[in-house]
């Protein structure tokens, strides 16, 4: 058992520790895409064409359904990471601007805003750059609001996951090792990575993709839209139940009410960040909408 655990010990922290999985991000996405008018739907689709990455993103999606490249923007926020075009400020050679004028900082320690045990901020940006992020959106610049816009999409949701407001001392819980039983491949996980992955399969796409935000879209009602502050709060409060317990065993252990409670909560996150993440881009655009079909 001592190999075991050692064993454990080494694999571990080479876990990644990202954000909600794939099908977390999509759903999110496909989800704040139906709260937007038409018009401001092809705003978001004309922004995103100008992005640097956005062939990319329509060959993920394999279509040039603009809902699917939209929901395909969602996880490039996370992508960036292994990509050699983008680099980690003050590690090595920054790489230069994409396109000539695109940002190509990875910004790591904009996906989290971690707290010390008594509440107070310690590490990550995470609310204040969807506040700036917000702004410039909408400001009448083209690349600047082509520059927010992949980054709200992801940033957005990634503050709904309760584990991105995290605890500093576990690192949003990424030191903290669980036992799974619900995962029969893979049962020692980390608890930040037991919550990124509880959306579902990370390759979800297409019509499951669908039907799933479908699902959450008809179980739950449009929250308040609140604000950053609110979106955090909420995250931090969710903490009470976020963690698993013990119960004698060697690691904390994942039970069976624990895993239908936290899905559940996962899938109301999920929800509440697509409904405002909607709101949010189509209250940002729609000054811009309207200022054009005002020329
Ligand atoms: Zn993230």
């Amino acid at each position: 058992m001592m190999r075991f655990l050692i064993f454990l010990g080494c694999w571990l922290p080479m876990l990644p520790a990202l954000a909600w999985n794939g099908a977390g991000h999509r759903i999110v996405a496909v989800i704040a895409w139906q709260q937007m008018k038409p018009v401001t739907q092809q705003r978001v689709s004309i922004l995103l064409a100008a992005h640097p990455d956005y062939a990319r993103w329509r060959e993920k999606a394999g279509t040039h359904d603009p809902a699917a490249i939209f929901a395909e923007a969602s996880t490039w926020a996370d992508g960036i990471r292994h990509d050699d075009r983008y680099h980690d400020a003050g590690r090595g050679e920054p790489t230069p601007p994409l396109a000539g004028r695109f940002d190509s900082r990875r910004q790591r320690h904009w996906h989290y805003a971690d707290r010390a045990a008594d509440g107070r901020p310690t590490k990550g940006e995470l609310d204040r750059q969807i506040v700036r992020l917000s702004r410039l959106l909408g400001s009448a610049d083209d690349d600047e609001q082509t520059y927010a816009l992949p980054w709200l999409i992801h940033l957005v949701a990634d503050l709904h996951q309760p584990l991105h407001v995290g605890r500093s001392d576990d690192e949003g819980g990424t030191r903290v090792t669980i036992e799974n039983p619900f995962n029969r491949r893979q049962p020692f996980i980390t608890l930040h990575a037991y919550w990124d992955d509880l959306p579902g399969p990370s390759s979800l796409r297409g019509r499951r993709l669908q039907r799933e935000a479908g699902r959450l879209l008809a179980a739950y009602r449009p929250p308040a839209q609140g604000n950053v502050d609110l979106w955090r709060e909420e995250s931090w409060q969710l903490h009470a139940m976020a963690y698993p317990q013990q119960a004698g065993s060697l690691l904390p252990i994942v039970d069976e009410a624990f895993h239908r409670r936290a899905t559940t909560t996962a899938e109301r996150r999920l929800a509440e960040a697509g409904y405002r993440l909607g709101r949010l881009l189509e209250s940002r655009l729609h000054s811009v909408v309207s200022r054009e079909t005002a020329r």
